[in-house]
């Protein structure tokens, strides 16, 4: 019996026609080759069985002479084990010489295993900037299809910033209709997204597994609301209108409450993103109203001001069952350094979880969850797809001059800078597809594969860092690659 390791695998080969291992991403956490083949026809009903032991969303995958069978304790299990099984179908079906393959649902020979799988992680995300422009409800079901494909389970709606507000807020209509900015959508485009077509992508995002997070970007990135809104502004002059929320409006607090309600009326999912990055407070400084605010709550600084939203939204969230989460901002100093804010101002660790972006001397998630703080990872370094990917003659524009090529994506590690006792603090990570120069769905499936297929894997099979093999990861990559390519899928090359 030949036996050989596959990053953290230990796999067995015997006497099996399969010569190599089939390409599935993400790679199993145990994978062993049994020796020998299985005719299986995609009309072929594998044998299900529920077995009570087995890890939420994980499952075992046996191939024998006998058949195929599947044990699972939840949906989501026997869900991701069929994935598995769709692969190692499309796996036998490349191994068949030209001409000579079976009809597409025909029965195939798929390699006799036994796979003992679960996911690293409960947060396997991607997210997308949708407020720049506006891609629709048939480029979302395509990501979700290949998210389920890839064992994604969270799909992170970015729909509220500078540019605009996409979704329908029926209670304040001129934020679907005045946030965008003109000439960012043509013609065609539809502005926004009705309540119909939310239902209709949360429903195919609930048969895939898929749970939608959405985010309200508060209170800085919200040119879009003050645009439609100028009141919920502060009252100073300006070139551009503020991209700032006038905390000292009560009129302002009472929308980000409603927002809130509407987002838990709208969405099913636990978690909500009060958004939180790159807030200014210059503007802050000036209004009379947030001014007078400040006396009233004994705030010294105005750098007290949104440590105090998020605690109160964070707080009105909890209130509703449900939890909060924001960009790293909410719990760390602004700019260019590393460090935890003032601990008179943090919020509440049991009502505020923290999503990861900024890379300093140490990953700003990794700091928070030092701190006790649960955290989902997205360090920009690893997982920001709108970075340029070190691709020759790429036709397509990127933002900043950071490059995150496939090999580098490979290289997140959801632990870095995180001590050994906060590990459990990290729950999951996620790439983002920020899209301020992504201008159609076919330069965002440029930008978003192959190297999602690393954040896949990362997220269900989390190798260690130190014996991921990048070549044979690579390998896997350029088979589905190939495949996705074939559907149509606008996939860049691997580099
Ligand atoms: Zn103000």
């Amino acid at each position: 019996m030949k036996r050989i390791v596959v990053g953290l695998l230990a796999v067995a080969m015997a006497g099996s026609s399969f010569a190599s291992l089939p390409a599935l991403i993400p790679i199993p956490r145990e994978l062993k080759l049994t020796g020998g083949t299985v005719a299986f026809a995609a009309t072929n009903s594998p044998k299900v069985e529920v077995v009570a032991s087995i890890p939420p969303e994980g499952y075992e995958l046996s191939i024998t002479k006998d058949g195929v069978t599947i044990r699972h304790s939840d949906d989501a299990g026997l869900f991701y084990a069929k994935q598995t099984l769709a692969q190692l179908r499309a796996d036998a079906t490349e191994r068949v010489p030209p001409g000579k393959g079976p009809a597409p649902s025909g029965p195939i020979a798929l390699p006799c295993l036994e796979i003992k799988d679960s996911p690293a992680f409960h947060w396997r995300g991607v997210h997308l900037g949708e407020t720049q422009r506006l891609y629709g409800k048939g480029t979302i079901k395509r990501m979700l299809d290949l998210m389920a494909r890839y064992k994604f389970n969270v799909f992170h709606w970015h729909f509220t910033d500078v540019k605009g507000w996409r979704i329908d807020f029926p209670e304040y209509p001129n934020l679907a209709r005045k946030s965008a900015l003109p000439g960012l959508c043509s013609n065609e485009q539809a502005l926004f997204y009705s309540k119909e077509d939310v239902a209709d992508i949360l429903a195919y995002a609930k048969e895939r597994h898929i749970t939608v997070v959405p985010e309200l970007d508060f209170p800085g990135h919200s040119r879009g609301i003050t645009t439609a809104y100028p009141d919920f502004a502060c009252p100073v002059k300006a070139k551009k209108r503020p991209d700032v929320l006038c905390v000292g409006n009560p009129e302002t607090l009472k929308f980000a409450e409603r927002a809130i309600d509407w987002v838990c009326e709208t969405f099913p999912s636990e978690v909500i993103h009060i958004g939180g990055d790159e807030c200014p407070r210059h503007f802050w400084e000036k209004c009379p109203r947030c001014r007078e605010f400040m006396k009233q709550h004994g705030m010294k600084s105005t750098k007290e001001i949104q440590p105090w939203f998020t605690r109160h939204l964070a707080e009105y969230i909890a209130k509703k069952g449900r939890k909060a989460i924001g960009w790293d901002d909410i719990v760390t100093e602004h700019g260019n350094v590393a460090k935890a804010l003032d601990a008179s101002v943090l919020p509440d660790r049991e009502s505020v979880m923290v999503m990861g972006y900024r890379c300093r001397s140490v990953i700003l998630a990794s700091l928070a969850a030092n701190m006790g703080y649960k955290v989902v990872q997205s360090p920009s370094k690893y997982t920001y797809f709108d970075y340029r990917q070190g691709i020759a003659d790429d036709p397509f524009k990127y933002f900043g001059r950071s490059v995150t090529p496939l090999e580098t994506a490979y290289k997140f590690d959801p632990y870095e800078d995180v001590k050994p006792e906060a590990r459990a603090n990290v729950i999951g990570g996620q790439c983002c597809n920020w899209t301020l120069y992504t201008l159609t769905y076919r330069d965002l499936e440029w930008k978003m594969w192959p190297r999602a297929f690393a954040t896949a894997e990362i997220l269900w099979t989390n190798p260690e860092p130190n014996k991921r093999d990048f070549a044979e990861f690579s390998a896997r990559a350029a088979e589905h690659r190939r495949r996705l390519i074939r559907e149509h899928i606008n996939c860049a090359p691997m580099k």
